[in-house]
């Protein structure tokens, strides 16, 4: 049985898929059948836009490149949305077929991770199916409205399941899992070194902040950290971005533990918790290059709130110790939580300001209200009225609500605008490293 495994476009090509990677290491683990997986999305972007990947072998300068790559990708993206709603092909349809129907596959399986994905994937799984193409489709990105004819599975144990009962080999007992990116052409991705996604744990320990959902309220768990090491030397890895939600401690000294001596410089996001500061320097060691600070704000009643867990006392602490070992500091912001004052607003800002020495790059965004976050379930405790859904095509509803005090999304996002010179002049790495955060870790300076 011939498996193949789907990475659709389109998203930022410039890292390797790490789902389907691990899908793919977890299948060839599990069953003894002929597996591979393609990166379409790499591909596209890659045919596409094929000047610029010229320009990049050429040597020209990598981050005004992406800055330029960026702005011609976020230009021609609406046109694939355009025309999968109306229900043309998009550009590019045919191409990515023949890349497809190339590889003989019995299964495909795709996975969704970005909502951007639907938009290929309609017509593709349609396309797939009318060859009598067996298709599976999972992944945390909204499905219900892409879903034709593939059968949705929530989990590895399913695509297992399914793949035995269709005829593949079971082994009796599962190999060890070691993620292989060999199947993809490193030409491919828009970056400047590999940099390879890993991801240690499901979910996050700490799964409380109210306006989140990357942990999808899934069970925290660690996986066992023997495949980190392997994964490494199998894949010649020289630097990593560990995609986990948030590391606690002890993972953090075990992940340094194994990176030690084997020149990795590697990129994580923390909750700027006090304890770090006794284990940084061991992680700067180790290569720790950058971390992506969860700050949000730097109003008290405000990380309160939303139950942060943090105070700007600790966080400026953090920072500066971080600073001063020569780990680059980028700070995820969120302005306009709920209830969030003008005057709270410019909290945040007069700390960005006082802490500028300490800080490399900052991330700022506006809140929105999402499915599945704490604030969403108890609309009464955050002063949120009226939820109601406004319908899209093919992405999921878009949340619409009301307030009963502090400032709206609108007028934080006017505020944010007010204050983005401001902010820019904090940043000492190029700002378009905010599109794509692991490529902080390409950015080199005397300091590193
Ligand atoms: S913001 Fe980060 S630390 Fe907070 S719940 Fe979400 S993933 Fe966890």
């Amino acid at each position: 049985m011939k498996i193949l495994l789907l990475n659709l476009p389109v998203h930022t090509p410039t890292v390797m898929p790490y789902s389907l990677t691990m899908m793919k290491s977890v299948l060839k683990a599990s069953i003894n059948e002929d597996i591979s997986a393609l990166d379409l999305n790499a591909k596209y972007h890659h045919h596409f836009f094929n000047d610029l990947y010229k320009r990049l072998e050429e040597k020209e300068d990598y981050f005004s490149l992406l800055n330029e790559f960026m702005k011609k990708t976020r230009n021609h993206y609406p046109q694939i949305s355009k025309s999968a709603i109306t229900g043309e092909k998009p550009e590019g349809h045919d191409f990515l077929m023949n890349k497809i129907l190339e590889s003989k596959p019995d299964v495909v399986a795709i996975s969704i991770v970005y909502n951007s994905q639907a938009f290929f994937a309609k017509g593709i799984i349609d396309n797939l199916t009318k060859n009598g193409i067996k298709v599976v489709i999972g992944g945390p990105a909204y499905l219900e409205k892409i879903k034709t004819n593939a059968i949705k599975l929530d989990n590895y144990s399913q695509l297992i399941s399914y793949l035995v009962e269709n005829g593949a080999d079971e082994k009796k007992e599962m190999d060890e899992v070691i993620l292989d990116f060999n199947d993809y052409n490193k030409n491919h991705y828009f970056t400047k070194d590999i940099i390879y996604p890993i991801r240690t744990s499901s979910s996050c320990p700490y799964k409380k902040c109210a306006f989140c959902t990357h942990h999808g309220n899934i069970k925290y768990e660690e996986y066992d950290l023997s495949y980190l090491k392997k994964t490494i030397q199998k894949n010649n890895i020289k630097k990593i971005c560990f995609i986990d939600d948030d590391l606690t401690n002890p993972r953090l000294e075990k992940i340094s533990n194994i990176l030690m001596n084997l020149e990795v410089k590697w990129w994580c996001q923390l909750r700027p918790l006090p304890q770090i500061m006794k284990i940084l320097p061991k992680l700067k060691k180790s290569g720790l290059h950058s971390v992506a600070w969860g700050i949000e704000s730097g109003n008290q009643r405000i990380l309160d709130y939303m139950k942060k867990g943090t105070n700007t006392d600790d966080i400026k602490k953090v920072i500066t110790k971080s600073s001063e070992l020569g780990i680059k500091n980028t700070v995820y912001i969120m302005f306009g939580f709920l209830s969030e004052t003008e005057s709270e607003f410019i909290d945040t800002i007069k700390f960005l300001e006082e802490n500028s020495n300490y800080i490399d790059l900052i991330s700022p965004a506006v809140f929105g209200l999402q499915d599945g976050s704490p604030a969403y379930s108890s609309p009464n405790e955050y002063g949120i009225k009226n939820i109601h859904l406004e319908k899209r095509t093919l992405l999921g509803d878009k949340i619409e609500y009301d307030i009963s005090k502090g400032l709206d999304q609108k007028q934080a996002s006017k505020l944010k605008k007010k204050y983005n010179g401001t902010m820019y002049k904090i940043n000492k790495v190029p700002k378009i490293i905010n599109s794509c955060k692991e490529q902080i870790l390409n950015y080199d300076s005397l300091n590193i």
